[in-house]
């Protein structure tokens, strides 16, 4: 996705919103990306730099890592940088802060491939149905109700005590 900043770069306008379509085309094992990812926000000229500020919105789909039900969800994030034409930032400090900035080629920056980058750092590390998903039953690998329990697992009457719940109390 190209995002044109040409009437920004000549000085017609100092500011311009953006709200448009992403593809950020990466993600961490298990995960899918679903269509409909946004980037809003605004890019401003702020007398010597121009500088985006923007929110990502990516919708995903994977794996509960408990009870490994589907999981659909938004990963949303802000995604801010320093635009830049090439040649300005030293290529070394470029490399080391590559999170601060984004190209600005032709009078456009093209961030999809920034916003990727971010999408796998930004992404949690362990997917959960709900914060408090208690996981499969190790007997019978059906959900566990919230209290960790499951029908499955009666445990064992000992026959002594068997012997003892017949024996009648009045
Ligand atoms: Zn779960
Ligand atoms: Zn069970």
């Amino acid at each position: 996705m190209t995002i044109d900043l040409s009437s920004l770069l000549r000085g017609d306008v100092d500011r311009i919103d953006l709200d448009c379509a992403i593809a950020p085309d990466r993600a961490p094992d298990g995960i899918r990306l679903l269509p409909g990812a946004s980037l809003k926000g605004t890019v401003t000229d702020l007398a010597g730099y121009v500088r985006l500020e923007s929110t990502v919105s990516v919708p995903y789909e994977g794996e509960c890592s408990r009870c490994l039900a589907k999981v659909r969800g938004e990963l949303v994030f802000s995604f801010d940088r320093t635009l830049v034409a090439p040649g300005v930032i030293d290529e070394g400090e470029l490399e080391e802060n590559a999170e601060n900035y984004l190209i600005i080629n032709g009078g456009a920056i093209d961030p999809d491939s920034a916003v990727s980058e971010s999408v796998l750092v930004e992404f949690p590390m362990v997917l959960l149905c709900s914060p408090d998903c208690p996981g499969l039953c190790p007997h019978c690998g059906k959900k566990l109700e919230k209290e960790g329990r499951c029908d499955c697992f009666v445990p064992e009457t000992d026959p002594r005590w068997a012997k003892l719940k017949e024996i009648k109390w009045d």
